[in-house]
C-alpha cells in the first residue's frame, strides 16, 4: 500500500476547513508523518489513522504550522505503547524547538524517540529507500526531503520454468546473480524503483528541481497565486503557477499543490493557474484526502 493521507493543508493558521499541515506517507511498512501542524493528532483519528505503525517523522522547518503538532503525536506514541523506535528528521539548527516540543509537557515518556537532525549531506537508508534532504530557501534554516527506492529485479515464472529454475534455486539465482549457465538478467526484468519528494515553504532554488527530479509524486507547496507572486518572492514561497512549473521542469508524474494561504477563497484557482504549466495529473490538496501513488514506471 503506497499513498499519502493529507492531514491538514493550510499554511500560518488552520481555516474552518483547513487545518494546519500534515501528511502522512504509507509506503508499505515504511510510516512517514510529515510538518505536523497544530491538531495533527486528532486529523489521524479523523483520518482512522493510528500513531503505531508511525516509523519516521520529517519536519521541513520549526514555524508552527509545521511542528506546533509534535509534542501531541509524541505523547500518543508513549501513550499508546509504540513498541518500535520512532525517529525524527529535523533541521539541526532548531535543536532548541526540538528539544522544547520534545518536552512541552509533563507526562509518562515511554517512548523510544530517536533525534535525526539533518544537516549538508543527510542521507539514511529506509525500508522504503534511501531518504535524503536539501536546504531549501525560506525565512529560517528549511530541507525539503526526497525518497528513492532502488531499482530491483522482477523475477519471470515462465523464463525460470523454460530454464528449469524452482526452489532454492531461485534463492541462489537472486543472491548470487546466476545459477548454472543462467543469469538473473535472463529470467528477469527491471522493477523500476518509485521516488517521492516533500518540498514545503521555499522560494524558487535549485534544491526545489534536484528534490522533484524525475519523482513520481512530489507534494510541494503552493502558498500564493500569480496575483501575489511579489510577495512570495519577498517572504520565501512559491505560487502555484511555479510549483506547476517546477513539475513540468522536472519530469514529475503526479502533482500535489497544498500549503494554501487563507486570503484564497476559491481553491479552483490554484488549479487554474497550475494547468497552465503542468499537463499531467494535479490533486489540489484537501484535509483527510487519500492519494495512491501512480502505478510503478515501466521498465525501460
Ligand atoms: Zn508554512
Ligand atoms: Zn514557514
Amino acid at each position: 500500500m503506497r499513498e499519502l493521507v493529507v492531514l491538514g493543508t493550510a499554511s500560518q493558521v488552520p481555516t474552518r476547513h483547513r487545518n494546519h499541515n500534515g501528511y502522512l506517507l504509507r509506503w508499505d511498512d515504511e510510516v512517514i508523518l510529515f510538518d505536523p501542524g497544530e491538531g495533527t493528532q486528532r486529523q489521524m483519528l479523523l483520518a482512522g489513522l493510528p500513531v503505531t505503525p508511525l516509523k519516521r517523522i520529517c519536519i521541513t522547518h520549526f514555524h508552527g504550522d509545521h511542528s506546533l503538532g509534535l509534542p501531541g503525536i509524541l505523547q500518543r506514541i508513549s501513550l499508546d505503547r509504540v513498541p518500535h523506535p520512532v525517529t525524527v528528521h529535523y533541521p539541526a539548527g532548531g535543536q532548541a524547538f526540538f528539544d522544547r516540543l520534545r518536552h512541552a509537557t509533563s507526562y509518562w515518556d515511554n517512548a523510544e524517540i530517536v533525534p535525526g537532525p539533518v544537516g549538508a549531506g543527510f542521507a539514511v537508508e529506509t525500508s522504503a529507500g534511501r531518504l535524503t534532504a536539501l536546504p531549501l530557501r525560506h525565512s529560517i534554516e528549511t530541507y525539503g526531503y526526497r525518497l528513492v527506492e532502488p531499482d530491483a529485479r522482477r523475477m519471470l515464472p515462465e523464463l525460470l520454468a523454460r530454464h528449469g529454475i524452482s526452489g532454492p534455486a531461485v534463492g541462489e539465482l537472486q543472491r548470487t546473480g546466476r545459477f548454472g549457465d543462467v543469469t538473473l538478467e535472463q529470467v528477469s526484468t527491471v522493477r523500476t524503483g518509485q521516488r517521492f519528494a516533500f518540498v514545503m515553504d521555499t522560494g524558487l532554488c535549485d534544491s526545489v528541481y534536484a528534490l522533484a527530479e524525475g519523482v513520481d509524486m512530489l507534494v510541494i507547496e503552493s502558498t500564493f497565486l500569480a496575483e501575489d507572486a511579489a510577495m512570495a518572492e519577498q517572504v520565501g514561497h512559491l505560487t502555484a503557477g511555479q510549483a506547476a512549473a517546477v513539475a513540468r521542469a522536472s519530469g514529475v508524474r503526479k502533482l500535489v499543490l497544498t500549503h494554501f494561504s487563507q486570503r484564497y477563497q476559491d481553491a479552483e484557482r490554484f488549479l487554474d493557474e497550475a494547468r497552465k504549466e503542468f499537463d499531467g495529473p494535479i490533486v489540489i490538496a484537501e484535509d483527510l484526502l487519500r492519494v495512491p501513488l501512480p502505478a510503478r514506471r515501466p521498465a525501460p
